[in-house]
């Protein structure tokens, strides 16, 4: 039996990992892959202590660093996927996709979420190379363009905001007629001169030569099809955790993440942490899923002592 099981190999369970290694916890980390979302990326800016970063050096280094603390303390069960978590008494059994089940007195889950996908004619096609997921991480490389912002919810006005502050022009692309932001924010963009919105617009497609050009979309009211031009899109449309394999046993809230206590990141259940993408935490960054890892992780090894 494990002192502790960390799901996922992302920011969130590589930082985990490495302090409960540190503090000779009884741990395994079971991850499908090292690295996480943003190792799709061709540079990351803004990980800390590293001015720039391509993502697969930073899914290595991750990896690196879990398998230099690989030994009696720590076993690291790669390219499985965790299917199931139950609890029996005070036995965590973590069940993996090739039939195992692990045991364990505590688990911190940071298995983080995938974006929801912009569904399109050629979206998949032209993803970095136009289509992005991540204003923070490659908006400034939209310096002065006119750009589109997919999602009228509040990550999208949030984007919009943050593009507003160096792209010529923001227009917001929104399915239905109404928002699902805040409404002090709506109001203060819509008062931007350089921010426009399309509502009720059905996408179709998006084209260009190597790099995106223009979005086609069908104006759900008259049906009519307009093509504009831009060199950027910023898809919003949420995210999808994955949780689904800890659904029945932790509180999840309406957008399906995992809420956990902000102080301590321990969830509905005592004795499960989680932390990173896969929770209700506001903010989403690299740095913020190790931060909130390792508050995991300190919460939890006070937790196995004091349940010795
Ligand atoms: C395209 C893109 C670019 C980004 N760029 C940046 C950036 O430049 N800077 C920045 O700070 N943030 C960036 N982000 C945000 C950042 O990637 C996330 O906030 C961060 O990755 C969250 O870390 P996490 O560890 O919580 O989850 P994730 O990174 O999602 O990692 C989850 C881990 O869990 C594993 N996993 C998932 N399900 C299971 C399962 N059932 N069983 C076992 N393992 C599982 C996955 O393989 C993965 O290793 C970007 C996001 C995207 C989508």
């Amino acid at each position: 039996m494990y002192d502790l099981i960390i799901l996922g190999g992302g920011p969130a369970g590589t930082g985990a990992t490495v302090y409960a290694a540190r503090k000779q916890l009884k741990t395994a980390i079971i991850t499908s892959e090292f690295g996480g979302q943003s190792t799709v990326s061709d540079t990351i800016y803004n990980w800390i202590g590293t001015p720039s970063i391509s993502g697969m050096d930073l899914s290595l280094n991750f990896k690196k660093h879990i398998l230099f603390y690989k030994g009696p303390f720590l076993d690291v069960i790669e390219g499985e996927k965790v299917v199931e978590v139950s609890k029996n008494d005070n036995i965590i059994l973590v069940k993996i996709e090739s039939g195992k089940t692990y045991e364990t007195k505590a688990l911190i889950i940071a298995t983080g979420s995938d974006r929801r996908k912009l569904e399109a004619i050629n979206a998949d096609k032209y993803e970095h190379k136009g289509i992005t997921y991540c204003a923070s991480c490659d908006g400034p490389l939209y310096d002065g363009q006119d750009v589109l912002v997919i999602g009228g919810g509040n990550a999208g006005f949030e984007t919009s905001a943050q593009l507003l502050a160096y792209c010529k022009s923001v227009t917001m692309i929104h399915r239905s007629d109404k928002f699902r932001a805040d409404e002090i924010t709506i109001k203060k963009l819509l008062e931007n001169p350089k921010f426009k919105v399309i509502k009720n617009a059905d996408i179709l497609r998006v084209d260009g030569p190597q790099f995106i050009n223009s979005l086609t979309y069908k104006d759900k009211i008259t049906g009519v099809e307009h093509t504009i031009p831009t060199t950027g899109i910023f898809v919003e449309i949420g995210q999808i955790p994955n949780v689904g394999f800890v659904k029945n046993i932790v509180d999840i809230n309406e957008f399906g993440k995992i809420i956990v206590d902000q102080m301590t990141q321990m969830t509905s259940v005592p004795g499960i942490w989680a932390a990173g993408d896969c929770t209700n935490g506001r903010y989403h960054q690299n740095n913020i899923a190790t931060g909130d890892a390792v508050k995991a992780l300190e919460d939890a090894y006070l937790w196995i002592q004091k349940n010795k």
